[in-house]
């Protein structure tokens, strides 16, 4: 029997597509059970951090001091890592020989597992999305009988929401901006860090800082932001497309454009 259906691709690459399907069953009689969860690099986004800062109820700096660490990556933004724990096998923080102490709420590349994105650019823009089979040789889960399809699978571990918040930050590393450049401004890395990833910071930036007196804000979005993480990721991200991209998703209040006018003409 096949692993899997798919398209093999000029890379020789099995390429799956939302209808093809594969075969996969993880349970904890198998072997194998929690041997994933050890010397990994999980990638987390920022959703991945709503969520697990909100279970474990700590603040977004708490949980990124103790349980991450932070690259820059291609674009020159940063990235944040899962730090595995400093034992022999490098577990992860959240691993029990019962499995994870997080399910509910664990991260994205846990729950796509055996699945990895196979997109470009191009196939994203136009709404494609692909997929092929992690390669793990101990992994029993690819030999069992049961077959699924790339779409059912996602409902099933809960992907669709994920997907949906990263649309959001892909707006930004999407971009044709970064085609061309790369960010090495140190101030640019923190701000995008603090808005994509420390959002109990970014809140005290809005509400403790002159942030709202600069910018035209609906009083409900405000109102919701003080204790609703998704609608403060959601403006942090707008904030994001008007400094970084320029995009007039905010608007300053017009007494600020024109004391800027004022200043620019006693230059
Ligand atoms: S079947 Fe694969 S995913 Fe499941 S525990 Fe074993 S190695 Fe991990
Ligand atoms: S977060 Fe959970 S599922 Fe993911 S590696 Fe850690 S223990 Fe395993």
């Amino acid at each position: 029997m096949d692993t899997h259906t798919g398209t093999i691709s000029k890379s020789g690459l099995n390429v799956l597509k939302p209808e093809d399907n594969f075969r996969f069953f993880c349970h904890n009689t198998l072997d194998c059970f929690t041997r994933c969860c050890h010397d990994t690099t999980i990638f987390l986004t920022p959703y991945d951090i709503i969520r697990i800062k909100t279970a474990l109820g700590v603040s977004s700096g708490e949980f990124l001091h103790k349980y991450t660490v932070t690259l820059i990556g291609d674009l020159g933004l940063p990235i944040v890592v899962l730090k595995m724990n400093d034992d022999k096998q490098k577990s992860c923080p959240f691993v029990t020989p019962d499995g994870c102490t997080i399910y509910q709420d664990r991260p994205w590349s846990c729950r796509i597992y055996p699945l990895q994105p196979e997109t470009t650019k191009i196939t994203e823009r136009a709404g494609k999305k692909y997929y092929s089979i992690m390669n793990i040789p101990f992994c029993r889960g690819l030999s069992e009988d049961k077959v699924v399809t790339v779409t059912e699978w996602k409902k099933e571990q809960g992907i669709p929401v994920y997907e949906e918040m990263e649309q959001l930050i892909k707006k930004i590393t999407m971009s044709e901006l970064f085609s061309s450049q790369k960010i090495v401004n140190k101030k640019i890395q923190e701000m995008y860090y603090m808005a994509c990833y420390d959002l109990d910071r970014f809140r005290r930036f809005v509400f403790e800082s002159k942030f709202l007196q600069l910018f035209e804000t609906d009083p409900e979005t405000v109102e919701k932001m003080k204790y609703d993480d998704l609608e403060l990721y959601r403006f942090a991200m707008k904030w994001l497309e008007y400094g970084l991209l320029g995009q007039h998703v905010l608007k300053l209040k017009p007494e600020v454009i024109k004391a800027k006018k004022e200043q620019l003409r006693f230059k």
